[in-house]
């Protein structure tokens, strides 16, 4: 029978032994996890948790049907009530969805929350991109104050620092207000329209739909021609640049170091003044570890109240790739305490229950699950193999003596112990 294979763009996530590449391992995950919840909850952030699937609409009046998301990315489907539905490709429309209903700001104006959890987009699966691949996001909404931006930003570097990526690279950049915006996408489309026959052919789509995605372009060619282009720096309004400029003399309090980086845009239609990126010095798609901004209008134009939001998302593979190449996260394989073995028939039940009560005093205990003294060192190498401590041995003349045989795996050495002192001894 033809085995079935995993969908394309997927990977499964495997306890360690079971697994050649250390970021697929459970224990890879429960680590930065771990780093992840304790970083947010420094920083005030709450958990939430939300559908992975959501009305279609969400994305098309949120993430932006100008952007490759929305265009070309997106797994859309019809469920039996003929509703469109999609597999949610970002975390900031649900998050915001979720605030809305649960109305939130009528209770508190501030609001931080992270989420972790798979995202889904249709894209060409390569090194570090995914079909079904799991982002960390971190959204503070509230008034327009220039330290929401300054303080998402050292989160996401604390999670970097924590977990050794300290060669990575903070870029940043400012896209201003709409009107700024709006006048700097004509000019930079004015100069780009006498090249058009230059560009690739998806910038040349984005000329119409967004000409400030063309700055995203990873073509050489389109690299070439936009060395000539202008730059937003010279049509930033004055509020945006002193928003701005907060923004960095807040960081630079932090000592957060950033590269200005004026061509820098980011994929999606929302946002607005502060964009950034976290980058790997490495070469490929995957250097971009996450990336964010503020989205000035968002939850206003979703029904929410006339507040502003600011957040970022961490792609969690690459981060974990990063952090297990260039950083410092290490990897523990958990240990077994002690692996019990009878030898006979009668001992078994004593050997289950014992092993139960060893768990209830908070020791990790396995069970030999067969009673043929024959099988004993089948039943050793099984310890080597779950990485037990300790070995107890129960035979039929030792439980009438009410003694057991406990062995040490590392010194190999082996003395009778009371089973009713067995846990003390495993413990010391
Ligand atoms: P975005 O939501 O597009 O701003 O992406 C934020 C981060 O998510 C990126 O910097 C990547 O680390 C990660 N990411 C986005 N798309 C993918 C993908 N298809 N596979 C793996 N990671 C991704």
């Amino acid at each position: 029978m033809s085995r079935i294979q995993s969908p394309k763009g997927t990977y499964d996530i495997l306890p360690l032994n079971l697994i050649e590449n250390k970021w697929q391992s459970t224990q890879a995950w429960q680590a930065i996890e771990e780093i992840l919840h304790k970083c947010s909850s420094q920083w005030g952030f709450q958990n939430l948790r939300l559908p992975l699937f959501e009305s279609t609409d969400l994305f098309h009046k949120s993430t932006g049907d100008s952007s490759d998301i929305v265009q070309k990315e997106m797994y859309t489907f019809k469920d039996k009530g003929n509703r469109s539905l999609t597999l949610r490709p970002e975390g900031t429309p649900g998050t915001l969805r979720a605030l809305i209903d649960a109305q939130a700001f009528a209770h508190n104006q501030i609001q931080k929350l992270y989420y972790l959890g798979p995202m889904f987009r249709y894209e060409r699966p390569q090194q570090g991109r995914y079909r079904q691949f799991h982002q960390f996001g971190a959204e503070m909404l509230g008034p327009r104050v220039a330290c929401f931006d300054a303080d998402v930003i050292c989160l996401g570097w604390q999670i970097l620092q924590a977990l050794g990526l300290n060669q990575c690279i903070l870029k940043i950049n400012t896209l201003a207000n709409e009107i700024s915006r709006k006048l700097y996408k004509q000019k930079l489309k004015e100069f780009l329209e006498d090249y058009r026959l230059q560009l690739s052919e998806d910038s040349q789509r984005r000329l119409e739909l967004n000409p400030l995605r063309i700055l995203d372009s990873k073509e050489a060619s389109d690299q070439e021609l936009l060395k000539k282009a202008p730059t937003i720096e010279h049509f930033i309004d004055n509020e945006s640049k002193e928003f701005f400029a907060k923004v960095l003399t807040l960081l630079q309090g932090a000592a957060i170091p950033y590269h200005l980086e004026p061509k820098l845009v980011r994929g999606l239609d929302y946002y607005c003044d502060t964009v950034f990126e976290f980058q790997l010095p490495v070469h490929g798609s995957h250097a971009t570890i996450g990336g964010g901004g503020r989205y000035g209008q968002l939850l206003a134009s979703m029904g929410g109240p006339a507040l502003e939001g600011v957040g970022f998302a961490f792609g969690m593979e690459r981060l974990l790739q990063g952090a297990l190449t260039y950083g410092n996260l290490a990897l523990a394989n958990p240990t077994c305490d002690v692996l019990l073995i009878s030898l006979g028939a009668t001992c078994f039940e004593r050997c289950f229950t014992l092993t139960q009560n060893l768990r209830k005093d908070g020791l990790y205990a396995e069970l030999w699950p067969f009673d043929d003294p024959k099988k004993l060192k089948n039943g050793l190498s099984y310890a080597d193999k779950i990485r037990s401590r300790f070995v107890a041995i129960l035979g039929e003349d030792e439980l009438i003596t009410g003694k057991i045989q406990l062995r040490c795996m590392d010194s190999r050495k082996q003395s009778l112990v009371l089973i009713d002192q067995l846990k003390t001894f495993i413990k010391n």
